[in-house]
């Protein structure tokens, strides 16, 4: 009999994908349903990237490229970070994969033996807790509460520690709350870490473009000290509307890169060459659609906001970054068999047909995670439909 891995066996489908193909699997029945499930803006991507992707094919970029990246791309990522965070790179210390994702499974598979601790802030997105699981590594959980803003503080991080800690994970922007750390929460957060100098922190900065309120800060422009021990993760699908084109990239310690780059040659060659050179057009040209599209977030976000805190007995805070709002909705369980995040998912489904991502798969089942990369009607016309099927829930 053909049996499973162990390891495989412990990881959880991605529910956002389940979810999101489920809606579409509705829609195809002729259910409209609206989706506020996955993560990607509702943008085309920027015509001079296109241009770029065509031009490459044209010129016979089909080859497999270096394993970590083209150095065209390399330059435009450490360019980037240069002009936007005055931060200097080599191209030594830069991996280019595909996508963000996969670049944070390259440091996991390249960091984690057997037994080693990742501690996560929970609520999380879905795939940190799981990528530890698939490196044979164990998630460590650091829950925090509305109150903080959903934010760790620097004494639970401690607290967290152990001899077998080897990675802690920092996203902000948040997915699935939006939330934004301040620079002073960081910088206690980067003290506990200077104490434990043989712990990788990655930061995860895939939504940098997304920040509503101040600018955003790389985490080594808030201190260096960290700089031997920190890896960023970024990536153009978001910032750029490239989720498809499956584009990200690590910054680090050149150690941790150049395995990370040996691993990557054995388990996809390279990148796609023909997305290197769209990402090289992103990164390097007109930054205006990035602007654009920030704003029609910002719009959208108010928007859907206050749409929903005008829903009887949902509390909903506005978060600063991201395109998620992470509204909580435990005052309905008990009512028609809601119990928890998932059966909330469900009726909203059934009963508004709209799709959301239940908060339980992020680690908090009292919220739901709506994501307000939409349309302003599609945002209206599905949180009308969810206010319906609520306030039906208590008439
Ligand atoms: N990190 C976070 C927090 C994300 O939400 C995502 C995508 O949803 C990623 C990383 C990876 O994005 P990609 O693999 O498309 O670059």
């Amino acid at each position: 009999m053909i049996t499973i891995s162990e390891t495989i066996k412990r990881v959880r489908p991605s529910m956002t994908l389940a979810l999101n193909a489920k809606a579409k699997e509705l829609n195809a029945r002729g259910e409209k349903i609206i989706s506020f499930t996955v993560g990607e803006p509702n943008f085309n991507v920027p015509a001079h990237v296109e241009a770029a992707a065509m031009d490459a094919f044209k010129k016979g970029y089909t080859r497999y490229t270096a394993e970590s990246g083209i150095p065209e791309l390399k330059r435009a990522i450490i360019n980037r970070y240069q002009s936007d965070y005055q931060l200097t790179f080599a191209p030594e210390e830069i991996i280019v994969s595909c996508g963000g994702k996969h670049a944070l499974y390259g440091i996991m598979k390249t960091l984690l033996n057997p037994g080693d601790e990742v501690i996560i802030p929970s609520p999380y997105w879905l795939s940190y807790p799981d990528q530890v699981l698939m490196n044979d590594g164990v998630p460590v959980f650091i829950n925090t509460t509305e109150k903080n803003q959903f934010k760790m503080n620097a004494l639970e991080l401690e607290s967290k520690m152990t001899a077998k800690t080897k990675i802690v994970i920092l996203n902000s922007p948040s997915n699935p709350t939006g939330e934004v750390y301040a620079d002073d929460e960081v910088k206690k957060i980067i003290d506990v870490m200077i104490m434990h100098p043989d712990v990788v922190l990655i930061s995860d900065e895939i939504y940098d473009k997304m920040v509503y309120a101040g600018k955003f800060k790389s985490i080594l422009q808030l201190s260096d000290k960290i700089r031997n021990q920190t890896i960023i993760v970024n990536g153009v699908s978001k910032s750029y509307a490239m989720t498809g084109l499956r584009i990200g990239y690590a910054i680090g310690p050149k150690l941790i890169i150049s395995n990370m780059s040996k691993a990557q040659g054995h388990a996809t060659s390279s990148p796609c060459s023909i997305s290197q050179w769209a990402a090289v057009a992103a990164l390097a040209g007109d930054q205006s659609c990035v602007e654009t599209m920030r704003i029609a977030f910002k719009r959208r976000r108010d928007l859907m906001a206050k749409l929903l805190q005008s829903i009887p007995k949902i509390s909903c805070r506005i978060p600063d970054g991201a395109f998620y709002l992470f509204p909580n909705v435990s005052a309905y369980y008990g009512k028609q068999n809601i119990q928890n995040s998932m059966d909330m998912t469900n009726y909203l489904l059934d009963m508004g047909k709209i799709s959301v991502v239940p908060g339980k798969v992020f680690g908090n089942d009292d919220h739901i995670r709506l994501s307000y990369a939409l349309s302003d009607e599609d945002i209206e016309l599905g949180i009308a439909r969810m206010k319906d099927a609520l306030v039906r829930l208590v008439a």
